[in-house]
């Protein structure tokens, strides 16, 4: 009679060890309590557990997610449109002006960054 307690013991404190391993492994991962998995599937309960995604990591993604989408806001929010030139605006030395779209640029550029005409051609035309 006692061998069969004792056997019966021996299964109870394996059943234990695994919820206790299986809680572990589950708390770990962000979840609630995982001890009754452990404890009624025993090896394949923890099998399981071990293949949960784990919240941890997944947070940390959707905060890194977050963080990129509002960088993201940030530098398309900070893009300055096209500078245009203003009749009274003066042109410099420096700058030239395209003569197809009217867009101020390096007097150094060749060829328009907007539309693409080529600028030393269009002055020497012009001369
Ligand atoms: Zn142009």
């Amino acid at each position: 009679m006692l061998k069969y307690w004792l056997i019966g013991a021996g299964f109870l404190v394996v059943w234990i060890i695994f919820g206790v391993i299986t809680n572990k492994t589950h708390r770990r991962k962000g979840y609630d309590d995982g001890f009754w998995i452990g404890f009624f599937f025993g090896f394949f309960g923890w099998i399981y557990v071990a293949a949960e995604p784990d919240l941890n990591v997944e947070n940390e993604i959707n905060k890194l997610k977050e963080q990129l989408k509002q960088c993201i806001k940030e530098l398309e929010s900070n893009k300055k449109p096209l500078k245009r030139i203003d009749s009274n605006e003066k042109v410099t030395m420096k700058d030239t002006v395209c003569p197809e779209c009217g867009l101020k640029q390096p007097a150094y550029r060749k060829i328009c960054f907007s539309c693409g005409t080529n600028l030393r051609e269009k002055a020497q035309n012009k001369k």
